[in-house]
């Protein structure tokens, strides 16, 4: 099955839609919901590029796109349990801009602007309009920091989504990067190829690749119907380009929660040469109880695609543990250790096996 945009009744806006009113305007939320939806503005940036606006099917409750970009009254339901830094970011913060949290690689957050808000972002309390990137002395900073620890193998550019930097500025940073010699990689973790494929232009592809080390693109996917044919062109200009691409979805409760979903989800990234790496369980952020599933359903749902759908087609299933303590993969597990090695192990029906080893 190739994904099928869906064809909305609305005429796509020119631009990005940020204020409450605009999305009653553009018939995306009821006139009603706009004093909620202003409060909930208040807390939260709001952003939906007219790429994904014209994506979204307004007759469907329930669409997927706009579940993830348009806001809702759930999110002024803020648990006790939630947190403003839900993977711990903070403490591993040596410089502004830089978290080092794992031995050999860094995230440098050289911007903390997104062209569109999930509403689920880990990182809610940190990114938007007012939040602050990092201007050129902060940048010299956190380039130095990096390149005076020779165990620092790999750059991680998150933010915000670095892919908004202007082309000129992006080959200035990859460049910067190339340059530090104990460097063997840079990752981009980005939404621009979907949210708005216009920017994915030749020069900013040409920006990205390195005259030393590769850049390899982390693309965040969590829907089939997000990847359009102009999200599936951009994604094209950059495989073509010789840019590997991998990505990471997160397990969003009613958008991607099923075996089904999920399934034509990995297909459809695996079949524009994209290979899904993680999934990620919902993180603790403030405000998005309503997003996330349990971990028992989570692995009950990684059991059903393995063995039915394509190895490629498998992410590993992830948890940021709350406090910074990092990423493990999740399970579900397939062995029982009984000591000595002796073993019991599950097979993709559910069927148990003895094995030494
Ligand atoms: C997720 C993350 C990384 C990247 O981890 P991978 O497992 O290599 O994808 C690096 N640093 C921090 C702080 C992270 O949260
Ligand atoms: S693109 Fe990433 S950083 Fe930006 S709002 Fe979405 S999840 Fe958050």
């Amino acid at each position: 099955m190739a994904p099928t945009q869906s064809l909305p009744d609305h005429s796509p806006p020119a631009r990005t839609l940020r204020r409450p009113a605009e999305l009653v305007e553009q018939g995306l939320v009821s006139a009603e919901r706009l004093p909620a939806l202003e409060a909930v503005a208040r807390s939260f940036a709001v952003a939906v590029t007219p790429a994904m606006a014209a994506a979204i099917d307004p007759a469907d409750p329930a669409d997927p796109i706009a579940a993830q970009f348009v806001p809702s009254e759930a999110e002024l339901t803020v648990l006790p349990e939630e947190r403003a830094d839900p993977i711990g970011d903070e403490p591993f913060s040596p410089v502004k801009g830089i978290v080092h949290r794992y031995h050999d690689r860094v995230l440098l957050k050289p911007v903390h602007v997104c062209p569109i808000y999930c509403r689920f972002c880990f990182r809610r309390e940190m990114v938007g309009p007012g939040g602050e990137g990092l201007d050129a002395a902060e940048l010299d900073a956190a380039l130095a920091y990096i390149a005076s620890r020779p165990q620092i193998w790999e750059v991680v550019m998150t933010g915000g989504d670095p892919m908004i930097l202007a082309p000129r500025r992006m080959a200035e940073l990859v460049e910067r990067l190339n340059a530090i010699a104990h460097l063997g990689l840079v990752r981009i973790h980005t939404r621009v190829p979907i949210v708005d494929p216009d920017r994915i232009t030749a020069e900013l592809v040409a920006a990205l690749k390195g005259s030393r080390i590769p850049t390899w693109v982390m693309l965040h996917s969590n829907h089939w119907q997000e990847l359009t044919q102009a999200a599936r062109a951009a994604i094209g200009r950059l495989v073509d380009a010789g840019i590997p691409m991998l990505a990471q979805t997160v397990l969003l409760k009613g958008i991607n929660d099923d075996v089904e979903t999920l399934t034509r989800t990995f297909r459809a990234l695996v079949g524009a040469r994209v290979k899904p790496h993680y999934l990620h369980h919902g993180d603790l952020a403030k405000g998005t109880s309503h997003f996330r599933t349990s971990l028992a359903e989570g692995q009950a749902l990684m059991r059903a695609l393995r063995g039915d759908v394509s190895g490629l087609c498998q992410p590993t299933y992830v948890l940021d543990i709350p406090g910074g303590h990092g990423k493990v993969p999740v399970g579900p597990g397939y062995l029982t250790d009984h000591g000595d090695g002796q073993w019991t192990v599950e097979d993709p029906r559910g069927n148990r096996h003895a094995y030494r080893g």
